[in-house]
């Protein structure tokens, strides 16, 4: 059985970076260690850092003291107020492309556009980005008619390019003026694509990736359409043998936050179950 590994895995920039931030918190050890929610989404590396002594809290009114990591996601602009009226040490970790899609809607609401954020209202991104707007936005995840006459759209990060064009698409169709800007993440369009290509070739699919994942999860249901036998799994005890029987091709990928190290665990196991010549023992 031959097993196809995309060329475009582990982590993406914006994790990259934010696990250096997390590194050198480490070392410098300024009190207590706190990211608010997960730094990152994706349960093994969070657990990992926790045993480290990086801890996740949900309330930031509960720390007083120590270092605080802005996940990579953004935190709320409520949140990031909160800490800058306090002595606590602030390392931001926010992905700059997130920062950037802030920004964006800030300067179309500034210049008078009602700001339309094409993504999922409970991501924290978006609830991150729309914070910073005074929660003056709306969420749409579908095309669909806005009832506004000058709007301005911008993307969550992990967005479909299609689902995008077809949003501005429908809004053109009754706005008066329209500005938008294209703020998707193009390290997950690259790895969407190249999934996409390996789907086409492969007979079963393994995608890795945190369940709350965004990217993780536009991946598997993008390739599942193309090959329904997909999987999406968080680590390599979820891998069933069935799945690989009479099985020649299995393709692997991962989301922007799933490490090296998980994609290789799970090469391995997958190897190991279906070694055997044409697929062994699955
Ligand atoms: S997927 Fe893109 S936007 Fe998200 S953290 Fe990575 S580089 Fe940043």
């Amino acid at each position: 059985m031959e097993i196809i590994k995309a060329k475009q895995l582990g982590f993406c920039f914006g994790v990259k970076r934010a696990m250096e931030i997390v590194n050198k918190a480490l070392k410098e050890k300024e009190g207590p260690i706190y990211t608010i929610g997960p730094i990152i989404h994706n349960s093994e590396v969070v657990n990992s850092l926790k045993e480290k002594g990086i801890i996740p809290i949900d309330d930031v009114r509960k720390i007083t003291r120590g270092t605080v990591i802005y996940r990579t996601h953004g935190i709320l602009k409520e949140e990031e107020d909160y800490i800058k009226g306090t002595r606590i040490k602030a390392l931001d970790a926010t992905c700059p492309l997130v920062k950037r899609v802030r920004r964006e809607a800030m300067r179309l609401r500034k210049r008078g556009y009602k700001v339309v954020i094409v993504g999922d209202r409970n991501h924290q991104e978006v609830r991150s980005i729309l914070s910073y707007i005074e929660n003056d936005g709306i969420v749409i995840e579908d095309p669909q008619a806005i009832k506004e006459k000058k709007i301005g759209i911008v993307s969550q990060t992990t967005q479909s390019k299609e689902v995008f064009k077809k949003v501005v698409e429908r809004i053109l169709e009754e706005a008066h003026e329209v500005t938008a800007v294209n703020t998707i993440c193009e390290a997950v369009e690259v790895r969407l694509k190249e999934a996409q290509r390996i789907a086409e070739m492969a007979d079963v699919m393994v995608i890795v990736g945190g369940m709350e994942s965004s990217n993780t999860k536009k991946l598997f249901k993008a390739v599942k359409e193309i090959r329904p036998s997909s999987y999406h799994i968080e680590n390599e005890d979820q891998l069933d043998p069935l799945w690989f029987k009479g099985v020649h091709v299995v393709g692997l990928t991962g989301g922007t936050s799933t490490p090296d190290f998980l994609i290789d665990r799970i090469f391995l196991r997958i190897k190991k179950m279906c070694g055997g010549k044409d697929g062994g023992n699955c």
